[in-house]
């Protein structure tokens, strides 16, 4: 009986990605959210301009399906934004899934986001009871209001709304003849500039869209950076004085795929650098390295060279288990263990293993891996995580927003072992992971690992500065 596992954990809020000025835009989105799928599951959708009017098409489920059948002539003109979405925040719902849509008597407005806004209950509370009315409980529609209070040009009105914000965002906003780019100031998601062979501007959620549709990278947007483009060209501008870049160190560890470049940073080197350092900082006795498909490979390989212990095929994710995504809530996550990922047992039966994953966080998937490889006759199993240990929530877009989701949180790693049923169990350091992905420590977000959040948690608002906007 082959046994199978479904392997992802832990979900990052959304992908985004634009385009402006190419006579293919919409079918060029398509691609490029192909490739940032793994940033969203649940929805997808597009909304792309003519110069005159914008329309979108969108609907929950993977790019391939709401596209499936998508006539891109619907979604006419040179200019286009599109999203991938998954829901840490506004629950699930056609309605929430962008970009979304607003129109007024100054024209329309498409609009997408990745990230989290932790202040936006109360931004909306207080939105509501100036008589604002929300379509969607998407966190994403608060700027759109914000938008509308504020007077001057529209980049003046952007600036002076994503003052109110506070958390981790990249923003991309699609009127009917430019496209907005907009990134909170401490830099927390990434963010890239493009141009494809025809001059024509993109900008993405992670490089790799660059590869899939053949543009150049140019850049990363920086922290606070405002960006406006037109037929005019590209103008930077600034919404905040402070900014310091703090990016998302589970970017580096899990979230990003390996192919993308981070503040100039290979993801897939950074994840093998770590692989690397962990077998320095916790060697272990054993006949085979074995990478958790698909999320532990990069760390494997590197934790095999330096500890001169072969890398083997010892799990293999099955693909004819079919199409399976994770849904934002415990049960349907557990009921999607099960499905996706089979130990090789001619490879690690009467073998000593080193498993190597990127990071615990429920622990859920961990120990089904390791009953897998012991029914499969591995004699010893010694998990080795190449991240520290997560002992903290994360409010800033990623799902595990409670203490209660990380079994790490009030348990020692000799309890986790214990519990997961591992020989042994290491993690790599705080200063291992940092030194291993080469950024100084004060320029990543590691709230998750060491409790030291960025960005309070708390804000209050300037309620007489909000009222007069
Ligand atoms: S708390 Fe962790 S997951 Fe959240 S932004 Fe910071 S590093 Fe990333």
């Amino acid at each position: 009986m082959v046994k199978t596992i479904e392997n992802r954990q832990h979900h990052e809020e959304c992908g985004v990605f634009g385009i402006f000025n190419h006579p293919d835009a919409a079918n060029i989105v398509f691609h490029a959210l192909n490739a940032l799928q793994h940033r969203g599951q649940e929805g997808a959708g597009i909304i792309a301009s003519d110069g005159s009017n914008l329309r979108q098409r969108k609907n929950e489920g993977l790019v391939r399906d709401v596209f499936k059948h998508a006539d891109f002539s619907i979604l006419k003109g040179p200019h286009a934004i599109g999203h991938v979405r998954y829901s840490t925040s506004g629950h699930g719902g056609i309605m929430n899934v962008q970009p979304l849509l607003f129109h007024s008597q100054t024209g329309s407005l498409g609009l997408c986001h990745n990230g989290n806004i932790v202040n936006a209950l109360e931004l909306k509370a207080h939105l509501e009871q100036q008589g604002s009315i929300f379509q969607t409980t998407s966190d994403t529609e608060i700027i759109a209001h914000l938008i509308k209070r504020q007077r001057g040009t529209l980049l003046e009105r952007l600036k002076e709304s994503l003052l109110y914000l506070e958390g981790a965002f990249a923003f991309l906003l699609l009127t009917e003849d430019e496209l907005y780019i907009a990134l909170d100031k401490h830099g927390l998601r990434p963010l890239s500039l493009g141009q494809m062979p025809s001059n024509a501007w993109v900008v993405a959620s992670e490089t790799c869209a660059f590869e899939a549709i053949g543009a150049t990278f140019v850049r990363d947007v920086h922290p606070g950076e405002v960006i406006r483009l037109n037929l005019q060209g590209l103008v930077s501008d600034k919404y905040a004085e402070d900014c310091h870049q703090q990016m998302c160190m589970m970017e580096y560890v899990y979230f990003a795929r390996p192919d993308s470049l981070i503040e100039g940073i290979s993801v897939y080197h950074a994840r093998k650098a770590c692989g690397r350092r962990l077998a320095v900082e916790s060697p272990a006795e054993a006949d085979m390295v074995i990478g958790v498909p698909d999320s532990g490979m990069s760390a494997a390989v590197g934790y095999s060279e330096a500890a001169q212990i072969p890398l083997e095929l010892g799990m293999i994710k099955n693909k004819s288990a079919g199409r399976t995504f994770i849904e934002p809530s415990q049960d349907l996550r557990e009921e999607a263990v099960g499905l996706k990922i089979s130990a090789i047992r001619s490879v690690v039966q009467g073998k000593r293993v080193v498993l190597i994953d990127d990071s615990i966080v429920r622990g859920t998937t961990i120990m089904q891996l390791i009953k897998l490889l012991k029914q499969a006759g591995a004699t010893a199993i010694h998990v080795r995580i190449a991240s520290p240990e997560i002992r903290f929530p994360c409010f800033y877009g990623v799902d595990f927003s409670t203490y209660d989701e990380l079994i790490s949180a009030h348990k020692t790693s000799r309890e986790v072992k214990d519990i997961i049923q591992a020989d042994s169990l290491a993690f790599l350091s705080v200063k291992g992971m940092v030194d291993a992905v080469g950024r100084k420590p004060n320029q990543h977000c590691l709230a998750c690992f060491n409790g030291r959040y960025p960005i309070h948690l708390y804000q209050p608002i300037d309620e007489a500065n909000l009222e007069i906007k």
